[in-house]
């Protein structure tokens, strides 16, 4: 009789799930006993998985980046063996043996990772010191990326609720928290198992644990399991990033009083959730609770929501969610925050009606502050401002000549592009190149429905400077694509040097403004001028050409509306 054999994943050296990196065989392939079938890759060890009889591949339900966890189900091999166990070598990961380096870099966020990489890449021998299991930093594992995860799904929800108007029905929303959670979770894994995948094939040694400096020349690491190592090393780059700011008082110990990392677990969808700060964050985490089912609450200190923003880009999102959830309360302060059997009692203070409410949950989100207080920067000499961020000139170098610093760590905005640039930045000038980091043309963009972005010198802030502009506006209503999305709240704006027609700064609002803010900057780095931006044939119909109608706006060429 025909005897056939199961490759299931063994068990991953302690580790829940991880990675496939290899799949050495195909569907027909003859394989013998012993023979390496499929790589997995964990933090801890490559784990091959080898053919327990031999036969032919009959059957294979994985494929390379697949995360895959003990059991499942892998490749069947038809065989007339006897069958035997699976075969499992399992080689230890990278071991630290050298703890003398060029370059140590601390933190592993995008700011570390990028610096570590292209200081690996420009052929520098480098150490990457992490805390955390995990590589990638806030961005990879409690910021960007299962933010906008979840964003996408909010995303899905509302679309499909918009569709209802338009003749398309669908039955109510069906929620699967559980399942929500494990695809978020695999989307980080991908690429936080990527970087280490990276860091290995660059040579870059990965060291876990906590990082202080003891002198400008070394650094001791603490690992989990109490050991202390001490690097000595030629530069530092330091990127130890940022995390929440706290309101003293509060309750923040309570599980009821949450931060946007824990929110980003969707453990639970509160009934009624109160988000203190209505800044980017706050109202990221607002948009995916909404779609997923709470009713949202939203108090903000600052006379408006995304303080610092233009406010005729804020306005269609305020105009949006203003009907969509409970309440938004601007110039407003929770004073006291209680936590009591039957919920969280706040009272507020501002030009609210009801001064006092009860929530289920309550998400802290007022800002984030610089990890700068237990790496021992002043102790050596490294300065750091009353604020705790570290002071850099434009080479990303502090004011001792081999430590750098880059990403949240050295300031405002503290965004994820901006720490990746800078880590470059800091590696290519340790290397020897004349690198510079021009912090003049940072997107910023907050991804809530509709998404608002903007780059270069903004209004509000041309306004403080005393500089001069002159703006073209082009409003989405006449535009094809945003009409045949339902979507016509949308604005588009190009501002420009009066003088030299060069454009100076751009703000759009409406989907999918974080994509098109891209070409706004490059037009601003390269000093176009409006009526070059105009000429640029766009694709039709897209929102991109709303980009080149602003320019036409403003030069008076437009066509697709009519200026009087
Ligand atoms: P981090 O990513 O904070 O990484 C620092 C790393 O250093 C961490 O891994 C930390 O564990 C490690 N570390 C700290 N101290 C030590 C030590 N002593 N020893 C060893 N390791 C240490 N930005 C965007 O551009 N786009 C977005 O869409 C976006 N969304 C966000 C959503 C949320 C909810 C949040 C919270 C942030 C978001 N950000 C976004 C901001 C972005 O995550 C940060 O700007 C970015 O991660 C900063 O990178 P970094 O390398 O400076 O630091």
């Amino acid at each position: 009789m025909k005897k056939w054999s199961e490759i299931r994943v063994p068990e991953l050296n302690g580790v829940d799930e991880a990675p496939i990196t290899e799949i050495l065989v195909a569907v027909g392939d003859e394989v013998s006993v012993g023979d390496n079938l499929i790589t997995v890759e964990t933090e801890k060890a490559t784990i091959e998985i080898a053919a327990s009889c031999s036969g032919m591949v009959n059957k294979i339900t994985a494929k390379v980046g697949d995360i895959v966890a003990e059991g499942d189900f892998l490749i069947r091999i038809d065989s007339n063996d006897d069958v035997k166990q699976v075969n499992v070598k399992i080689t230890p990961g990278d071991q630290v043996e050298d703890l003398r380096t060029q370059i140590v870099v601390l933190g592993s966020g995008p700011g570390g990772y990028s610096a570590a990489f292209r200081a690996a890449d420009l052929r520098k021998k480098v150490i990457l010191v992490e805390r955390y299991n995990n590589l990638g930093g806030v961005c990879l594992n409690a910021g960007c990326i299962p933010s906008k995860s979840l964003l996408h799904a909010a995303k899905v929800i509302s679309e499909t609720k918009e569709m209802h108007d338009i003749g398309l029905k669908y039955s109510s929303l069906e929620m699967d928290n559980e399942a929500l959670r494990a695809w978020k979770n695999k989307v980080i894994y991908k690429l936080t198992n990527g970087l280490a995948t990276l860091a290995k094939k660059r040579n870059v040694k990965i060291l876990t644990g906590e990082g202080k400096f003891l002198s400008l020349h070394h650094l001791e690491v603490k690992t989990s399991d109490n050991k202390s190592i001490s690097i000595e090393f030629d530069q530092a780059i330091i990127a130890t990033g940022s995390e929440p700011v706290e309101i003293p008082d509060f309750p923040h110990e309570d599980p009821r009083v949450f931060t946007s990392t824990e929110a980003l677990e969707v453990n639970s969808i509160p009934n009624r959730l109160l988000i203190v700060g209505g800044g980017i964050i706050g109202l990221e985490m607002a948009t995916v609770y909404h779609e997923l089912g709470s009713k949202v609450t939203v108090a903000e200190f600052a006379d408006s929501l995304i303080p610092g923003a233009d406010q005729d880009l804020v306005k269609p999102l305020y105009q949006r969610i203003e009907n969509l959830y409970e309440n938004i309360f601007v110039s407003s302060k929770v004073v006291s925050l209680e936590a009591t059997l039957n919920g969280m009692f706040v009272t507020f203070d501002g030009p609210i009606v009801q001064k006092k409410d009860v929530f289920n949950q309550v998400l802290i989100a007022i800002g984030r502050e610089p990890n700068s207080k237990y790496i021992g920067a002043e102790q050596v000499g490294i300065k750091v401002d009353d604020k705790g961020f570290i002071t850099t000139d434009n080479q990303m170098r502090t004011n001792v000549a081999n430590i750098f610093a880059v990403g949240d760590i050295v300031g405002q905005p503290m965004l994820a592009h901006k720490a990746a640039h800078e880590g470059k930045v800091a590696a290519e000038v340790i290397a020897g190149m004349d690198s510079h980091f021009d912090s003049s043309i940072i997107p910023s963009v907050a991804y809530t429905n509709p998404e608002i972005a903007w780059v270069g010198m903004t209004e509000t802030r041309a306004k403080e400077l005393n500089i001069r502009y002159e703006k073209g506006t082009f409003p989405w209503a006449a535009s094809g694509r945003a009409l045949s999305l339902e979507r016509k709240e949308g604005i588009t704006k190009t501002l420009y040097d009066p003088e030299t027609k060069k454009i100076i700064g751009a703000g759009i609002v409406g989907v999918n403004a974080g994509d098109l803010i891209s070409e706004a900057a490059l037009a601003i780095k390269k000093g176009c001028t409006a009526s070059e931006i105009g000429e640029l044939v766009h694709p039709h119909p897209t929102l991109s050409e709303t980009i080149g109608f602003s320019a036409e706006v403003y030069e008076k060429t437009i066509v697709d509306m009519y200026l009087n």
